[in-house]
């Protein structure tokens, strides 16, 4: 028998409880899952989540492995309490709502919707066809999982398409760069930019003053990655001078965003309330089974987060 505990939250138990269930029954896992516990250190994984009721994994002395049910980790990794491997979530339905979100907001940038959704005014406005996305530059700073499905997305789309991270890729359809040099060649041909980095260490502010100077005039910058990658004065700076000529911002220093932000205002800023994709029960729950079934096998867990890095 396998115990498994699901720290994630009261409310998504109810719509974890069956699916998840479902799922090790289909891994062919003899599993007892309990949403709470007397005897932690029976336990053998826990299904986590970082606004869940779990910060002290001292007692779990006989875990394996905690699976986190989202992609970032940012408020797990630096646990001192946890000292199995931690699993970040990887799943084919939280990718694909990302690839959806971001070639979504690139076409609307691209094709300037706006003009024409709230331009219903009785005025022609002839000569506003937009140019073709051959000839649109794209930069998604991040491949991994979701950043390397994306650029794919819009390279399919025949965006150019450009990324970056921190080891050097080959992907079909993207220009590839990695380091600082990189990253700076990358952003001063931007002409939409979207962010798909971790938030750790090395990538917070990341988008600060300098390098937004480097992105070309009136370069969109989309944000579904976290927001602390962005300094946000330096955004409303250079989306105040028209520099920037408008943000997309999905994630954000605090959520919810407080309703007296300077970005709820802002005419160059449209608030998304972190909705650009989120994990999804039935896939997610299959993916956990995945990786209990292998760690039960005594293969190494897929999607195992590096501690040191931070992702
Ligand atoms: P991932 O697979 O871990 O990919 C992260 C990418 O960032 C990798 O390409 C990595 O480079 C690169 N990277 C990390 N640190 C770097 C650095 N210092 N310099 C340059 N590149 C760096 O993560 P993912 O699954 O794609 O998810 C990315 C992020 O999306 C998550 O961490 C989360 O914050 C965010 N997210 C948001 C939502 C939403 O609804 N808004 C939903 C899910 C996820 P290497 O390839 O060289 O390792």
């Amino acid at each position: 028998m396998i115990n498994v505990l699901f720290a994630a939250g009261s409310d998504r138990w109810a719509q974890y409880e069956a699916p998840l269930s479902d799922a090790f029954v289909r891994a062919g896992l003899d599993v007892r899952l309990m949403v709470k516990t007397d005897t932690p250190a029976s336990i053998d994984y826990i299904v986590y989540a970082p606004n869940g009721p779990l910060s002290d994994f001292t007692p779990f002395t006989g875990l394996k492995a905690v699976l986190n049910l989202w992609a970032g980790v940012e408020n797990v990794v630096g646990n001192p309490t946890l000292s199995v491997p931690l699993c970040r979530m990887v799943d084919p339905s939280l990718t694909d709502g990302m690839v959806e979100w971001v070639t979504g907001h690139v076409l609307r940038h691209h094709l300037g919707m706006d003009t024409h959704i709230h331009g219903q005014d009785g005025i022609w406005r002839a000569g506003t066809a937009p140019p073709l996305a051959k000839d649109r530059r794209v930069v998604v700073l991040g491949l991994g999982e979701l950043g390397a499905a994306c650029a794919q997305s819009l390279a399919r789309v025949k965006f150019q398409v450009h990324g970056w991270s921190r080891s050097q890729k080959s992907i079909d359809g993207v220009m590839c760069y990695s380091g600082e040099g990189g990253l700076k060649a990358a952003l001063c041909i931007a002409d939409i930019l979207v962010l798909l980095l971790p938030l750790t260490a090395e990538t917070e502010n990341i988008l600060n003053r300098e390098m937004l100077a480097l992105l070309p005039q009136a370069a969109v910058i989309l944000n579904p990655g976290r927001g602390a990658l962005i300094e946000d004065e330096a955004l409303l700076d250079a989306l105040n001078d028209g520099g920037i000529a408008h943000a997309t911002l999905d994630v954000f220093r605090e959520e919810p965003l407080p309703p007296d932000h300077p970005y709820w205002a802002h005419p160059r800023v449209t608030v998304t309330p972190h909705i650009a994709s989120e994990t999804r029960v039935g896939s997610a729950s299959q993916v956990i089974a995945d990786n209990i079934r292998r760690g039960q096998a005594g293969l190494p867990f897929l999607h195992v987060v590096d501690r040191k890095a931070g992702y």
